[in-house]
């Protein structure tokens, strides 16, 4: 049975998120509720990117407790919107990454929100045109 939100310790010293939570590291954040916190990424791939993390340090999507699935996803719902409209997006590439590389073993699971207008997103995915 997955653990109950609130009943597991989870307060990483070395994941960069966590820090951003405690609030030891200084990030841009555009919103927050109970659940999650998201902030604009320190190295953004387009003006707006933004991550979302549960305020629970969980690294992959399979370790996210089933109760928090839902909420957390209608919160990605919520800035999928935000983002969409404040920005007046085409559209917003939506990712959630899970241990992708030896640089994230360890820190946080989460969304990547990339805002996408589509000549943007014809660069990234064929090259300059
Ligand atoms: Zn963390």
């Amino acid at each position: 049975m997955p653990d109950a939100p609130g009943n597991r310790p989870h307060e990483s010293t070395t994941c960069a998120f966590c820090r951003i939570i405690r609030g030891e590291e200084q990030a841009a954040i555009v919103f927050e509720d109970s659940l999650s916190l998201a902030f604009l990424d320190r190295r953004p791939l387009f003006p707006g990117h933004c991550l979302l993390v549960p305020r629970e340090h969980f690294e992959t999507l399979a370790d996210l407790p089933a109760p928090l699935v839902g909420p957390l996803f209608q919160n990605a719902q919520l800035l999928e919107r935000a983002i969409e409209e404040g920005l007046a997006a085409d559209g917003t590439f939506v990712a959630i990454n899970n241990r992708v590389s030896q640089s994230y073993v360890g820190l946080n699971l989460l969304y990547q929100f990339l805002p996408l207008a589509s000549r943007l997103f014809t660069l990234v995915e064929w090259g300059p045109v």
